[in-house]
């Protein structure tokens, strides 16, 4: 294969007409190139390393109606909400199987507003204590008070995507939502010491521009775990018939913050494509497994419902295979843990 000449700006300096680019650049030996740039870079940052995230997705419940998501309120699908015996339980399933963190996701689930997050809370108690690994709280946008309490309890994570940056677009995928409440949010658990993750999807109707615009704000918010997923059409929502968009078009976005942010964790989802879909994303720059769920738990995935879960595709020993015939391997709990110090001391 000829070799690419190297047209790409220097790491961690992109503007906005350069990250623009790239996105739109075609030519297969230099999006090669992209790649091969970015997993340097991981290499450099993370040695042969990759964490691996537990996913529990406790309630499908959701007040919203975004356009995007198969568990809109609106969308008449079979939904459940897991007990807190349950959710402990798949919890230490995952923390023995060898996932570095667990991440607790929700939709936003009426019921647990009104008793003002109080089970959450304890199971955050008990998952902590029980597992000692650190938690990812996933609530959807929530009041001031419990993020407070979120970090009294030193939630490591608050997970919340505005999935573009982009108001207008937003106002159209995130139906009757505020940009500004869903971004304050985020941006006041930053202040309480959480460290915060933001995504975007593509595939919704964005163009290049509002994508370069969303990984720069990804950087100014201080965001530590930056994520891209590619819109999948589900059945029964109002965006059931747009195409998925082209698989390139995540794999460049992952690159790409893998250049601009060489210390961020980048998210390899396996809800999108399933576990075949790891080498790739792994092969352009990310740096976490996410979405890892014991088989036959009864859990759903948010992309897709259903993408190897019960199959037992997304699981640590999975994962671990696939990473190994690539020359990486799983990190270890303490790994992480110290990743993490390092993350609230530097910049990415
Ligand atoms: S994306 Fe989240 S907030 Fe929106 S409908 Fe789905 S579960 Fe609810």
């Amino acid at each position: 294969m000829p070799q690419a000449s190297c047209t790409l700006p220097k790491e961690g300096s992109m503007n906005r007409d350069e990250i623009i680019t790239i996105l739109s650049e075609d030519n297969p030996v230099k999006i090669e190139e992209l790649f091969r740039r970015a997993r340097t870079v991981r290499a450099r940052e993370f040695s042969n390393k990759i964490f691996l995230y537990g996913f529990v997705y406790f309630s499908t419940w959701c007040r919203n109606n975004c356009n995007f998501c198969y568990y809109r309120n609106a969308n008449s699908i079979s939904r459940y909400r897991k007990t807190e015996s349950e959710i402990i339980a798949i919890s230490e399933l995952l923390a023995k199987s060898g996932v570095n963190l667990i991440d607790l996701t929700m939709g936003e689930d009426l019921a647990y507003h009104k008793e003002h997050f109080t089970t959450v809370f304890d199971m955050i108690k008990v998952i902590k204590d029980r597992t000692g690994l650190p938690v990812m709280i996933s609530p959807g946008l929530v009041e001031n008070a419990w993020i407070d309490r979120f970090s009294e309890l030193d939630t490591e994570w608050y997970a919340l995507y505005q999935e573009t940056h982009n108001r207008e677009l937003f106002a159209r995928l995130r139906a009757g939502q505020d940009y500004d409440e869903r971004m304050n949010a985020k941006l006041y658990a930053r202040d309480r010491g959480m460290l915060i993750e933001e995504g975007i999807l593509t595939g919704v109707g964005e163009d290049l521009e509002d994508i370069a615009d969303s990984l720069l704000e990804m950087g100014k918010i201080g965001a530590r775990q930056v994520r891209v997923m590619s819109f999948v059409p589900q059945k029964g929502i109002p965006m059931e018939q747009v195409k998925k968009p082209e698989p390139i078009q995540e794999l460049k976005i992952i690159a790409l913050l893998r250049l601009l942010y060489p210390k961020a964790l980048i998210p390899a989802s396996l809800d999108i494509d399933g576990i075949k879909g790891l080498e790739d994303r792994i092969n352009a720059g990310a740096s976490v497994v996410t979405s890892i769920i014991p088989p036959r738990s009864g859990l759903a995935g948010v992309a897709q419902n259903s993408m190897d879960v019960d199959e037992g595709g997304r699981t640590v020993a999975e994962a671990a295979g696939i990473l190994k015939n690539m020359g990486l391997e799983p990190a270890s709990a303490e790994e992480y843990r110290d990743y993490l110090t390092t993350l609230r001391e530097g910049s990415i």
